[in-house]
């Protein structure tokens, strides 16, 4: 008699790490590294053992925005010794190159490099690894989901259709890869003008909660777009980490106790 086909194998994580969390988006530039950023520096404050995994491939923003630099060593050559700052442990493909490099690689070196990334990287015990992935519903994805077991995928968007009708492809994807949804993030939701203190919505605002709310997904909160959001991710030490008590490291904090 023929041997019964092997059950699918679910997917391990990296040795020692408990928990990998996905930051998603489904349109490039609505801050889902940033976001990733503070939320593992949040995480990190709040007493956790906090890896990033950036996989953004074509976009790495994670050691410019977690202010580090260099490439990490490999004493043997296979086993890499990942950087770290403001309490995460960092890896990105963005410190095997130059900041003004290009990766000019087709999807199957890409999803080569992922899979070291998770494999060969000394991430040590961590309670969560949080993936800052590319834009969009691609390789890298669904790579992500087949080498770890992924606990869940935070979405990013902007309150903007535009970036809506995205982000909503991006959970399908997850629903059929069976990655669970752990909730939506409106990004550049308020701005408050300093001058004359009114609160503006450039891109308006609740479209993320009511997609939420639509689409059945927990919904983790706004967070403004702020100047000092911006200014803290470019100098290498993000809000949550610069100004811990400002009111937009606390729109940070809420999302990441509300995982
Ligand atoms: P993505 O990863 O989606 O491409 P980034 O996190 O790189 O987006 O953000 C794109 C740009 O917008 C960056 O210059 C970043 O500093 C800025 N940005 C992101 N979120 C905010 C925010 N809430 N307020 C102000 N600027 C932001």
């Amino acid at each position: 008699t023929a041997a019964a086909p092997a059950a699918p194998q679910k997917p391990q994580n990296p040795a020692g790490v408990k928990t990998v969390i996905a930051v998603a988006s489904g349109k490039g530039g609505v801050g889902k590294s940033t976001v990733a950023a503070n939320l593992a520096v949040a995480l990190a404050a709040r007493g956790k053992k906090v890896g990033m995994l950036d996989a953004d491939v074509y976009g790495p923003s994670q050691p410019r925005m977690l202010g580090v630099s260099g490439r990490p060593s490999s004493p043997d050559g296979r086993i890499i010794l990942p950087h770290r700052n403001h309490g995460v442990t960092l890896m990105s493909l963005g410190l095997m190159v130059g900041e003004d490099e290009a990766l000019v690689w087709r999807g199957p070196m890409l999803m080569g490099a992922l899979q070291q990334m998770l494999s060969q990287v000394q991430w040590g015990r961590l309670d969560v690894l949080v993936v800052d992935l590319p834009p969009g519903t691609g390789d890298v994805q669904m790579t992500l989901c087949q080498n770890a077991d992924v606990a869940g995928a935070v979405v990013v968007s902007t309150p903007q259709d535009i970036a809506l009708i995205d982000a909503r492809k991006g959970i399908d994807m997850f629903r059929k890869m069976g990655t669970p949804i752990l909730g939506l993030i409106e990004n550049m939701s308020a701005f408050v003008c300093d001058g004359c203190g009114k609160v503006h919505h450039p891109f308006g605002h609740g479209g993320a909660k009511a997609e939420a709310e639509k689409l059945g997904v927990p919904f983790l909160g706004e967070i403004p777009l702020d100047l000092d959001i911006r200014v803290a991710g470019d100098g290498g030490a993000p809000i949550v980490v610069l100004k811990p008590e400002s009111p937009q490291a606390e729109a940070f904090f809420a999302v990441a106790d509300a995982l």
